[in-house]
């Protein structure tokens, strides 16, 4: 392993404002992941340019070299404030945390330190009324740390991390322009003691490199020492083009030796997926190490079950246990029905005698929906989620 300075990766930033045409993006159905009905990106292309970061790829249509171009929405804060106008609006608003931060470019990277839009919206979302989930890997968060609390006070905000792992050397390499792990989880200290909920994203695990029993095991221990409420974990994927060239150009330099390797588990899936097999190990791995330390998988129930509709809280639970049992390596019909659920706009409490007509809802399905519309809970989901 050969480990060179972080700003081997950090190059000179531009910067490129715009007007954007829309902003708030609603999700076609609730995100089980991260609990959102809505989304926004304030920033496209990130400063963070960590090595694995999918922004990068093709798909996303990020224009410039990723990493160094930036594209600002300065109007975001006037759109806002019409796109969250009740009068402008035919439908009501789903209910549901509204996300913060996407997947094209950090909320908090560091020009947000001079256009303040994450803070200004965060402002908005809490004279409106609305739960935030926002997910970062940016201690910049604590500049707004006053602004969280209130929210939380009024509506609920869960604060998210992403991490790789909890090494400062490796997180040097993969993510050149973010304050190291050991700074994420003092953050995350802060913000807990404020009543903050926080959330760890383990995603992506790098493969061969912080997926291994060790570095997950140290990572889901200081997760604990943080007081961490839940950590969400997934592998790594590498799309054919500029996502995958980057980084395997990077891999190159510090870990040639592990090159093969890597073009074991990635054969040029479309979605750049790794192989079953490797995400099944990994997956079976992660789920005995958050057992033994009982870190929840799942955003857990308390942080949601008072803000969804009826609907969507069947629709999560339900994705929830599907993952459940997928992370042990079994099938599950539930997210199909789960699916199924999420498109039917009635609500579910006026079909209880028709819901075995709903697909992919059995007799089992059927008895947890029920207990799900009666007691905001499922016997089944918690002797799951359970330790
Ligand atoms: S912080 Fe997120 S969006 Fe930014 S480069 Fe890293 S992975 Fe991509």
């Amino acid at each position: 392993m050969n480990i060179n300075t972080k700003n081997e990766y950090i190059k000179e930033v531009t910067i490129r404002e715009i007007e954007a045409k829309s902003l708030l993006r609603k999700q076609k159905k609730i995100e089980s992941w991260f609990l959102t009905s809505y989304g926004m990106n304030l920033y496209r292309g990130c400063r963070h340019n960590c090595v694995y970061c999918d922004g990068r790829a093709e798909k996303y249509q990020v224009d410039g070299e990723f990493g160094e171009d930036v594209v600002v929405k300065v109007n975001a804060i006037e759109l806002l404030q019409k796109e969250l106008d009740p009068k402008r609006k035919r439908t009501p608003f789903k209910k549901g945390y509204v996300g913060v931060g996407g997947g094209v470019g950090d909320s908090y990277q560091p020009i947000e330190k001079k256009y303040e839009l994450t803070r200004k919206t965060l402002q908005l979302l809490y004279e409106k009324s609305f739960p935030v989930h926002i997910l970062t890997k940016s201690t910049l968060i604590r500049r707004d740390i006053d602004i969280l609390k209130q929210i939380n006070k009024k509506t609920r905000a869960i604060v998210s991390f992403s991490f790789s792992s909890v090494d400062d050397e490796i997180s040097a390499i993969f993510e050149p322009g973010v304050p190291p792990p050991s700074k994420r989880l003092e953050t995350i200290k802060m913000l807990k003691e404020e009543g903050i909920s926080c959330g760890m994203y383990l995603m992506p695990v790098i493969p061969f490199i912080t997926d291994t029993r060790e570095k997950m095991e140290e990572t889901v221990r200081k997760a604990c020492d943080a007081d961490i409420d839940f950590i969400i974990f997934g592998g790594m994927t590498l799309k054919e083009g500029r996502q995958k060239d980057y980084f395997m150009n990077v891999l190159n330099n510090h870990f040639p030796e592990l090159t093969v390797d890597y073009y074991t588990i990635y054969r040029g899936d479309k979605w750049g997926s790794a192989t079953g097999d490797y995400y099944n190990s990994i997956n079976l791995m992660f789920n005995t190490i958050a057992k033994t330390y009982k870190m929840p998988m799942r955003i857990p129930l308390s942080l949601f079950k008072d803000i969804l509709s009826k609907n969507d809280l069947v629709v999560v639970l339900l994705e929830h246990i599907d993952y459940l049992l997928k992370l042990q390596g079994k099938k599950s019909p539930y997210g199909y029905a789960a699916y199924s659920i999420s498109q039917i706009k009635t609500p579910l409490s006026g079909l209880e005698y028709h819901l075995r007509e709903i697909r992919g809802v059995g007799s089992f399905t059927e008895k947890i929906i029920k207990e799900i519309l009666k007691t905001g809970t499922s016997s089944y989901y918690e002797s799951l989620s359970g330790f």
